[in-house]
């Protein structure tokens, strides 16, 4: 789906507060009703919050849903990127939002820029987009989740990115500066590089196979493997032919269960790659599983982080599912984009789980409810 910001910056004060209620409100409702979201705003009078809902339920932030029992509303993903550019406006992290450079599996990538002009990469990470319909094998597993759970999954897969890109470029690994993360969203540094696959003038293949090479055994020496190493994931820049890495949602632990499994396909990929490109095969074997020495504690430092081993485990159990579609339906294509968040208003009974999407956003929704209009310098 499309990130449209235009109607932020008329967004009043009342219609922010209805929003963040109708999120809050989605901790243990579906569909929430209005008079619950009404209770949560702390808006006093009726017709204010009726105003405010219409507001956006018009401009897609919310939607209407009829429940068997009940009419209420529930946060689409535009409510959700609206709360998340709210946040990044309010610290100043964003101040204007550029053109689309990417729509991956699942997320959509914009360049956007702060106050003085720098430019960054939003990362809007869209986790269930993809279609799972034709798949036989995990479909309860992918098809019996709601929007509410998506969302949550997606908040999961920012907050694990953006936690590894922290302490990976603390550590000195060549990744993008993380500068921000708020619900679904990652904001970090703009590299003036494209993807591998795009770059047509590699001066010494052999060398940069070498550097590659390298990474993989530098994470995995420091405990981590990165689990989707391939030339859509390797900035090149062409002047000093330096890689760096990106997308991280799905790195592993050396002591995951599938860890060799992961690392072997890392080496694969780009062996793969480098032999269809640049016609180049190393003499030299491997690297393989027995040359990894592993001298940190990369993958323990991040658990430290604020990721949670719960978190982690809800994560992973989606890649892992996702990992395996890949495999028998071959790379990158599950069928066509479906599961958008406006399609259909289904009645699920609720996942339980959907009430870990509150917890950690209370601090930025207190933020948002106390501040006017912060949309408006968008
Ligand atoms: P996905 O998880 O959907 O694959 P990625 O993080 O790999 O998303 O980003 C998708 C594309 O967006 C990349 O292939 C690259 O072209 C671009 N991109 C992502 N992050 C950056 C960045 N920090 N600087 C420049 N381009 C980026
Ligand atoms: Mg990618």
């Amino acid at each position: 789906m499309k990130l449209d910001t235009r109607a932020i910056r008329y967004l009043t004060s009342e219609d922010w507060r209805v929003l963040t209620a109708a999120e809050m409100g989605s901790k243990n409702h579906e569909v929430v009703p209005t008079p619950l979201i009404s209770q949560i705003s702390g808006l006093r009078g009726a017709s204010g919050v009726n105003r405010s809902i219409s507001n956006l339920a018009k401009v897609g932030l919310i939607a209407k849903v009829k429940n068997a029992k009940y009419d209420g509303y529930r946060l689409t993903y535009g409510g959700l990127d609206y709360l998340a550019l709210n946040t990044f406006i309010k610290r100043k992290s964003v101040y204007s939002i550029g053109n689309q450079v990417g729509v991956g599996k699942e997320s959509d990538i914009y360049v956007v820029a702060d106050e003085t002009g720098t430019q960054r990469i939003l990362k809007i990470h869209r986790l269930g987009r993809i279609s799972f319909r034709t798949v036989k094998a995990n479909r309860d597993y992918l098809r019996n989740r709601n929007a509410a759970s998506w969302m949550y999954m997606s908040r999961l897969a920012a907050m694990k990115e953006f936690a590894f890109m922290k302490v990976l470029k603390d550590n000195g690994f060549p990744v993008p500066t993380p500068i921000d993360q708020a619900r679904h969203c990652v904001l970090m540094e703009l590299i003036d590089s494209y993807p591998l696959r795009q770059v047509t003038s590699i001066a010494d293949p052999p060398r940069l196979y070498a550097d590659l090479m390298a990474l993989i055994l530098k994470f995995a020496a420091h405990g981590l493997i990165h689990g989707d190493f391939n030339e859509f994931n390797i900035l090149v820049n062409e002047d000093t032919q330096e890689p760096v890495v990106i997308d991280f949602p799905q790195m592993v632990s050396i002591d995951h269960a599938n860890a060799k499994e992961y690392f072997d396909r890392d080496v694969q990929c780009i062996k793969t790659f480098f032999k269809r490109k640049f016609g180049f095969e190393s003499e030299e074997e491997g690297p393989s599983w027995g040359d990894v020495k592993r001298t940190g504690k990369l993958d323990v430092e991040v658990e430290a982080s604020g990721f949670s081993k719960k978190q982690a485990k809800e994560l992973d159990k989606y890649l892992q599912t996702i990992s395996r579609l890949d495999e028998q339906e071959g790379e990158g294509d599950h069928g066509s984009s479906a599961n958008e968040d406006d399609e259909d208003d289904e009645e699920e009974e609720d996942q339980g789980h959907a009430d870990n999407i509150q917890d950690s956003n209370v601090g930025e929704s207190d933020d948002e409810m106390n501040e006017n209009k912060a949309g408006s310098s968008l």
